[in-house]
């Protein structure tokens, strides 16, 4: 954090103070005690399994400037050093929120939140890579988007930064509109809208409302970043206060996106678009494209300048996720070859698409990080062209959190596989069966099916399925840990 003492911080929060008022922080917030470094405040929060107020004395051993507790402890007090204190509150979550609301409105430098069903930590990867050319800029780490991540994220935006660019995530209506009270992002980016939560939220028209928040609560003077190939974005995007940029993989596309969206046939929209994208296998994609005004009803537009780039992730969904970081980066000052070359130099995180050769001999890609309708049908998709002549073996799992639709969202996977001609789909999990249903009806022959109820008997299974050449793709919801799968399948090789 940039220049807060205690005193300070425990204003922040309305808390009461116990120790040195005038010690610095020169840390970050951090919930977790075995993460704390000299500085950093540390957050003691009720957990499922443990509670923070447990780790107060490690907190404090490990250097923190300060614990913001409930309750005190005399022990505590007695083991404070000079330059550290205590911060009673009534809620720690509720603290940590409003520190983080409070240090945002200090900052002046741009933050940028991304949002969506499928492709936000991608995308706000891609962002930060853009961006990152020009800028020093801080990202959320890993997967940080709730109402805990967000704030630690905040908290860690120190002098040097000159950018922000931050993972919004929900599972209810209201939840980024909280967020977004929090950051106060002045771009906001709408990578798609899908099934994902449905369990929780009920109807895709309320994911569509709450994933519309975003783009609700950018200020007049923001930009709107909206994948205009997802009709339900676009039609989200009608209604936000500030001016829209959409983005699409081709001008055909964005011209059905806007359509389908509500958009006028006559309007004219601020665009980036693809021209041109091909594909260099596991290498990824070079891409040419456009940038201007678009007129929906003639599937063209004017352009006012052009780019190319080559995107070392494979997969036309990631090129879709690149337009979305190129335009936000544009939409804060980055020039759009300089966003290009940042993008040339992304990578991914781990668990997502990790590719390995076995013995020399397959291609293994571990997706197994997370899975949802929309991802899993970009992961077959992408994995059948990089399998080319050779045999593309499928091991899919459960797709959690789809609700009522999820047997025929599983079934629709099951036939994406038989259309892609996979070679052979194992199918793993309660859900995982409707998977193997689907591509049988589709037409995919019995014997190239096999269903296994958990990971532990796919994974003691497949060394024996597999053959030389094959490309074997991995993926299920986390939930699934079928990177299990995979282990064991290095492991027997
Ligand atoms: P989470 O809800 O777990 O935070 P997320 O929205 O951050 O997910 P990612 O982690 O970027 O999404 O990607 C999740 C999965 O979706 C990965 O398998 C990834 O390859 C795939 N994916 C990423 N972008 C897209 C996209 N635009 N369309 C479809 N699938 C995508
Ligand atoms: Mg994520």
């Amino acid at each position: 954090m940039i220049s807060a003492d205690l005193s300070r911080l425990a204003e922040w929060m309305g808390g009461r103070l116990i120790g040195d008022g005038a010690a610095l922080l020169s840390g970050s917030a951090v919930v977790d005690s075995r993460q704390v470094a000299p500085g950093d405040v540390f957050f003691a929060l009720p957990g499922e399994k443990v509670d923070g107020h447990d780790y107060v004395p490690a907190a404090l051993a490990a250097g923190a400037a300060a614990a913001v507790v409930r309750c005190c402890d005399d022990d505590w007090i007695a083991s404070l050093t000079p330059g550290q204190g205590l911060i009673v509150v009534k809620d720690g979550l509720q603290a940590l929120q409003d520190c983080a609301r409070a240090y945002r409105s200090q900052l002046t430098i741009p933050v940028i939140a991304v949002t969506g069903s499928t492709g936000k930590t991608s995308t706000k990867d891609l962002l930060a890579a853009a961006i990152g050319a020009r800028f020093d800029v801080m990202k959320s780490p890993g997967n940080f988007n709730n109402e805990i991540g967000l704030p630690l994220t905040l908290s860690g935006v120190q002098e040097r930064h000159e950018a922000l660019v931050v993972e919004m995530g929900m599972r209810g209506e209201g939840q980024i509109t909280a967020l977004c009270d929090i950051a106060r992002p002045v771009v906001g980016v709408l990578t798609n809208i899908g099934p994902v939560h449905m369990e929780l939220l009920g109807s895709i028209e309320a994911i569509s409302r709450a994933k519309g928040e975003l783009l609700r609560s950018l200020p007049a003077q923001g930009t709107a970043i909206v994948n205009g190939e997802d009709h339900r974005a676009v039609a989200e995007s009608l209604r936000c206060r500030c001016p829209v940029v959409y983005v699409a993989t081709s001008a055909e596309a964005l011209a059905e996106g806007l359509r389908r969206g509500g958009v006028n046939a006559e309007a004219t929209v601020q665009a980036i678009w693809a021209t041109k994208v091909t594909s260099r296998g596991e290498q990824g994609s070079c891409v040419t494209g456009a940038i201007g005004s678009f007129i929906p009803g003639l599937a063209a537009g004017k352009r006012e300048s052009a780019f190319d780039f080559v995107l070392p992730l494979p997969g036309r969904h990631q090129v879709a996720n690149a337009l979305l970081a190129m335009a936000a980066a544009r939409a804060i000052g980055v020039a759009t070859d300089t966003a290009a070359g940042g993008l040339a130099q992304a990578r991914l995180s781990s668990l997502r698409w990790e590719t390995r050769s076995l013995d020399g001999a397959m291609t293994l890609i571990n997706d197994a990080y997370n899975a949802n309708p929309a991802a899993m049908t970009a992961a077959l998709t992408t994995a059948a062209e990089l399998a080319r002549s050779n045999r593309l073996v499928a091991v899919l799992g459960d797709m959690y959190e789809l609700g009522a639709e999820a047997p025929e969202h599983h079934r629709q996977v099951g036939r994406r596989a038989a259309q892609l001609a996979a070679g052979l789909l194992v199918a793993v999990g309660e859900l995982g069966a409707y998977i193997a249903e689907g591509a049988l009806a589709a037409g995919m022959a019995r014997e190239r099916i096999h269903r296994f109820a958990d990971a532990e008997t796919a994974a003691a299974a497949l060394p024996g399925l597999v053959k030389e050449k094959d490309l074997i793709l991995i993926k299920a919801s986390r939930g699934m840990r079928l990177e299990r799968v995979a282990q064991a399948l290095a492991e027997a090789l």
